[in-house]
């Protein structure tokens, strides 16, 4: 029996069917939860934190203070969120959190001076068609240059990527240049990775040809998306990333079972 094609996807959800279908199908299809981690919340505290100092900090004001302030107004947001509660984090693990969240805000000084950037937005919602997907995603940060060019900045906390992994990465933030081609109607000269944790920062310059191949790619994978719910063949991928994997316990490549309306088939 035909399972629903999304309606809609993020960015990062387009990717994950190649990475697994059936971890895919789970997240994207299924809406099963996916409980928060540290890592998760950690994210969050930063990436809200960098958000209020561009929100309500204006240039001059953006300073290293500034910042941690902000982290604290992130923390008392996020420390009540069930997920958060979720994780029964004791005192001295949420002294670690935070200490580690500030050292991520201090090597995001060591990035770029905020004093000196001109943001037009953080956290844009950008959403449009590309080819029969509707494609929702949310840019961190989008910057105008002082040529008037656009650039588009995401924060990343995890670890900075390998280089053979890197084109990968990029290619998935491509697809938030495509989108702002589609809504503003104007290409982004540049796109930044922050990785804070580096601190690293990887820059890609966003060309005709290679956002007609991320159009391609997308419309593709949309076609091997729409097959799959067709005939309900969403298999493992089983690969080193099923170790961080919330469905692992129902994933039948490791010996779990799915519910029983998900036919799949091992590889
Ligand atoms: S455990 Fe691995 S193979 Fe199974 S669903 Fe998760 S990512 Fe896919």
């Amino acid at each position: 029996m035909p399972v629903p094609v999304p309606r809609s996807l993020s960015p990062s959800k387009v990717g994950a069917f190649t990475t697994c279908p059936l971890a895919f199908r789970f997240s994207a299809i299924d809406r099963m939860p996916e409980p928060a981690t540290r890592h998760t919340v950690l994210g969050t505290l930063v990436h809200r934190a960098l958000e209020g100092l561009f929100w309500h900090h204006p240039a001059g004001q953006r300073s290293r203070a500034a910042a941690c302030n902000e982290l604290a107004r992130s923390w008392a947001t996020v420390a009540d969120d069930p997920e958060t509660t979720a994780l029964r984090l004791d005192s001295s693990e949420v002294d670690e959190l935070l200490t580690e969240a500030t050292g991520l805000l201090d090597r995001y000084f060591t990035l770029e001076q905020p004093d000196a950037v001109r943001d037009i937005g953080t956290e844009i919602v950008l959403e449009a068609d590309v080819g029969d997907v509707r494609l929702r995603g949310i840019v961190d940060r989008l910057d105008i240059e002082p040529d008037g060019s656009l650039t588009v900045v995401d924060y990343k906390t995890g670890r900075v990527p390998a280089p053979a992994s890197e084109q990968a990465r990029l290619g998935g933030v491509q697809i938030y240049a495509l989108l702002c081609q589609q809504v503003l109607g104007r290409r982004p000269s540049r796109v930044r990775l922050l990785y804070l944790r580096g601190p690293v920062s990887i820059e890609a310059v966003p060309t005709d040809q290679g956002l007609s191949g991320v159009q391609r790619r997308t419309a593709a994978l949309w076609t091997a998306i729409s097959r799959a719910c067709q005939t309900e063949d969403f298999r493992p991928r089983p690969s080193p990333l099923c170790g961080w994997c919330h469905f692992r316990p129902m994933c039948p490549a490791h010996g779990g079972g799915p519910p029983a309306a998900h036919h799949t088939t091992a590889t």
